[in-house]
């Protein structure tokens, strides 16, 4: 078990702390992480202290300065990558070689925002003779990184690295559940590179105590929050009457649409591994309903209940294992609940094995299951589970896979397996989603901006609009007339 203190860079105040919350590997139910609990005093101080480092230092005016410390940052990060991936799967329970990715991946997406750190440029106009006006970008001020558990490392730095890179302040809170993980990740930036004092404040504690005093406080500018809808619908409540910029990344219930030309070899095992063995199905931008052409369902069912069979559900830290466990517990009633469900009002098409019998009894280990035949105002069919839960949608033709697709309140993801590049591109235009992929799935890169259409969010985050949402806007003009006399 490892005990954990909040970072601080050079020179910066030691937090003090007075209790403590746990973590546990959801593989085995064992304690893994001791983290401070951290209170609305806490937030209030890292505010001020916030607020001071942006009028106090160059960071808002030097993007040379925030270029060097976010690449000493990645160069660290790339240097302990094992030792964080591990604590990575220690908490979350996600499989090794996933958590490796996670970790490693951040790598270029800090290194592309050092770059964007020295580009960060407004616009001139003349306008007349006498008349010249700068549109100028500059930072928020002190920004509010709010963060899942589920892809930690990840979407905490999908955040903050653009949120550094625009010259801003932050204070970051992970989800308790991975506090650990991502406060490692947060020690080599305030421990191991020339940040200033006070510019970034890692804040771990509840997200109804921590979470909720950065969203009132009126120091704060703006929140970058990725997680559930419900969450978001409250912070953009209590966000109001401060009248703070909110940033919304949030849930999901993306259609994979099959159509009865696509390349079953790739559609299926593509299928196969995004709703149901990476991050054991928790991941918003989940498949979690297939659609799929009439003519070929019953192929593609066969196919998927073959596929599902042979999936190796273990420990996450065992390289043999497929899928891991879910990483709370509350999830894994959450999923056995929906499973339940799906038995009762549909018709189960694969998965649903039992669980082998030497699991750890408190690991919060399910089986992949995909339903069909459900009514279409099933809660199943409805909700985000979030979990190794499919559905199965039949339809004909493109109009049935378009209204299909779009029948949901959410509108994060999808994609369109079809090798006719005509259906491609009609299906991908009417789809109503931030993003489509077509014959691929989860693929990110921080290049691209990525967001949610409908309930799905506010905002976009990555490329460059994920570098602009970190700033603001200020017109200045200039009357360059001569004084008279
Ligand atoms: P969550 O909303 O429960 O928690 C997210 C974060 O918000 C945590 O740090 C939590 O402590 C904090 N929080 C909770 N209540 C708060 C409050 N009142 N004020 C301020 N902060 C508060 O979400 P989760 O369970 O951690 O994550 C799962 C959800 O995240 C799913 O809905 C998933 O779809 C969504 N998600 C979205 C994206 C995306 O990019 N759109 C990515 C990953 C996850």
């Amino acid at each position: 078990m490892k005990t954990y203190k909040i970072p601080v860079c050079n020179g910066g105040e030691n937090i003090v702390h007075d209790s403590y919350f746990d973590i546990t590997n959801p593989a085995n139910g064992d304690i893994v992480s001791r983290i401070p609990k951290m209170t609305e005093g806490h937030v209030d101080r890292a505010v001020s202290a916030a607020t001071g480092a942006m009028a106090g230092t160059d960071w808002a005016h030097d993007g040379v300065l925030r270029a060097k410390v976010m690449l000493q940052w990645a160069d660290k990060l790339e240097e302990n990558i094992a030792p964080i991936a591990r604590q990575l799967t220690l908490e979350n329970g996600k499989l090794i070689g996933e958590a490796t990715y996670e970790v490693s991946s951040q790598v270029g997406v800090i290194r592309y925002n050092a770059g964007l750190a020295r580009t960060v440029s407004g616009r001139s106009h003349s306008l007349g003779r006498d008349s010249f006006a700068v549109v100028a970008r500059e930072p928020m001020g002190v920004i509010a990184v709010i963060s899942p558990w589920n892809w930690p490392v990840t979407l905490m730095i999908r955040d903050l690295a653009p949120a550094l890179a625009a010259g801003n302040a932050a204070l970051v809170k992970p989800a308790s559940q991975t506090a650990g993980v991502s406060l490692d990740v947060l020690r080599l930036l305030l421990e191991e590179t020339d940040i200033p004092p006070g510019i970034v404040h890692p804040i771990t504690g509840s997200g109804r105590s921590a979470g909720q005093a950065m969203v009132v406080h009126p120091g704060i500018d703006m929140i970058a929050f990725t997680g559930d809808c419900s969450t978001g619908r409250n912070i953009m409540r209590d966000a109001s009457p401060t009248l703070k910029k909110v940033a919304l990344e949030l849930g999901g219930k993306s259609p994979m649409v099959v159509c009865a030309d696509a390349d079953l070899d790739k559609a299926v095992p593509t299928l196969v591994s995004a709703i149901f063995t990476t991050t054991s199905g928790q991941i918003c931008t989940a498949p979690s309903r297939l659609l799929v052409e009439r003519s070929i369902e019953d192929e593609l069912c066969r196919r998927l209940k073959e596929a599902i069979a042979t999936i190796r559900i273990g420990d996450g830290l065992d390289r043999a294992s497929q899928m891991g466990p879910l990483t709370t517990r509350d999830q894994y009633e959450k999923v056995l609940k929906f499973t339940e469900m799906g038995h009762r009002e549909g018709h189960l098409v694969a998965g649903g094995e039992p669980l082998p019998e030497d699991l750890p009894a408190k690991g919060n280990f399910v089986a992949p299951v995909a339903f069909a035949n459900l009514p279409n105002d099933s809660s199943l069919d409805r909700e985000e589970i979030f979990g190794p839960v499919l559905i199965i949608k039949a339809f004909e033709g493109d109009d049935e896979a378009i209204a299909l697709a779009n029948d949901t309140e959410f509108g994060l993801a999808s994609a369109v397996f079809t090798e006719n590049v005509h259906r491609a591109w009609r299906i991908s235009r009417a789809i109503k989603a931030g993003t489509v992929w077509v014959n691929t799935y989860n693929r990110f890169y921080p290049e691209v901006e990525v967001g949610g259409y409908k309930q799905s969010g506010i905002g976009r985050m990555a490329g460059l609009d994920g570098l602009h949402e970190f700033t603001q806007t200020k017109f200045i003009n200039f009357d360059s007339i001569p004084p008279q006399g």
